[in-house]
């Protein structure tokens, strides 16, 4: 296979979605990897949050490519003329039919050795979640059929779920710490599932770009370490934050009645989590088809990030926290400001 004749770090690598939840974390991986790194950035105005990510990227050495990937003929030209050889799409879930042209466009520039499609979920052709998820999973596993009859080099990065607690209606829930009031345990709260660092799935990622035994093949994350259920996650959490929280039960038919909301995106984030937390989505197979590799066995050497240092972490952010909410529940906010001015000074 061509590809292997690129020194890994020598090969330019597209990333279109770089500013998004997952996309920040292959990006931040593939600039630490020491890749030359391009990053698509949406043409026109952008709001200033977005603005600092791109900036923080572009200080850490991403060059910025303004395009969308839905233009074709866009996207060929920027491919060809900063000859990338590997385009990673980690686009977010309303947009996932977008990458049609993209998968257009790659097929015709030759350089581009390997794509990854925005999967960064579940094995798509395998899980069927009900709707609103089911209707991501019919894009996802359109894209990956586009691939297919284009002839696309792929790979398909199944990292299951990000390490946090799993909120049925966040979509991001690793950018909130776990309940400090009470535990919403999904069904009995003993089926397993695989989490995985945010970090870890940006390294992951980067490390099977050049690696000839991911190519067109689905990759799934499952580290051992890491292989839990939600009443094990709420122990673990109680042992960090140093007290017991209530366990109220949710129903596999309270999951079902907000996915039928058909509220977007809180409906799609709980048909996804009675897939996982219900009906098992993420153990109830084996890895053993010829177009599948599990991530441990291609690098066991490597370390995973723990959840419970993640948990760690967390605890940590939520005790910092506490001080200040801790001093204004006994009302001394006026206190506060004063304070916090002072340090600032200081
Ligand atoms: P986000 O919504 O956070 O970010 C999407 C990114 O894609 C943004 O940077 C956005 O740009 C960009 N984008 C969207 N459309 C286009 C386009 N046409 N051209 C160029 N750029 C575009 O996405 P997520 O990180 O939430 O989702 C990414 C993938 O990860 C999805 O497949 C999702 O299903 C999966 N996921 C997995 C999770 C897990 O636990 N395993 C958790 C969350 C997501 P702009 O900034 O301009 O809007």
């Amino acid at each position: 296979v061509a590809v292997t004749a690129i020194p890994e770090s020598k090969c330019r690598t597209l990333v279109a979605g770089a500013t998004g939840f997952i996309g920040r974390f292959v990006t931040e991986s593939s600039l630490e990897a020491g890749r030359p790194t391009f990053i698509l950035a949406r043409p026109g105005p952008t709001s200033p949050s977005k603005t600092k990510i791109i900036k923080a990227l572009e200080d850490k050495g991403a060059k910025i490519v303004q395009g969308l990937i839905n233009n074709k003929e866009k996207m060929e030209k920027i491919l060809r003329e900063h000859e990338i050889n590997v385009v990673i799409s980690v686009v977010g879930g309303a947009n996932i039919l977008d990458q049609i042209p993209l998968v257009h466009a790659i097929k015709s520039v030759p350089s581009v050795k390997r794509f990854l499609a925005s999967e960064f979920g579940h094995d798509v052709d395998r899980a069927n979640p009900v709707e609103p998820g089911l209707t991501m999973y019919l894009e996802k596993r359109a894209v990956r059929r586009a691939i297919e009859e284009a002839g696309v080099p792929f790979t398909h990065i199944c990292c299951n779920s990000i390490a946090s607690w799993p909120y049925y209606d966040n979509t991001h829930p690793s950018e909130v710490t776990p309940p400090m009031d009470r535990f919403q345990i999904y069904g009995d709260g003993n089926v397993k599932a695989y989490f995985v660092a945010g970090s870890d799935i940006g390294k992951f990622t980067i490390k099977t770009l050049e690696d000839p035994r991911t190519l067109n093949k689905m990759v799934h994350f499952r580290p051992p370490c890491n292989y839990l259920t939600i009443n094990e996650l709420a122990s673990l959490w109680e042992k960090k934050i140093g007290k017991t929280l209530p366990r109220v039960t949710v129903t596999e038919e309270d999951l079902l009645d907000a996915a039928a909301e058909n509220r977007i995106p809180e409906s799609i984030v709980a048909s996804f989590t009675h897939d996982i937390f219900i009906k098992g989505c993420q153990v109830d197979f084996v890895v053993e088809g010829p177009n599948e590799v599990e991530i441990e066995e291609l690098y066991p050497n490597d370390k995973y990030i723990t959840i419970d240092e993640c948990f760690e972490e967390f605890a940590i952010n939520t005790s910092n926290n506490n001080e200040e909410v801790v001093v204004v529940t006994e009302g001394f906010e006026d206190e506060i400001g004063n304070k916090k001015q002072s340090n600032k000074r200081n």
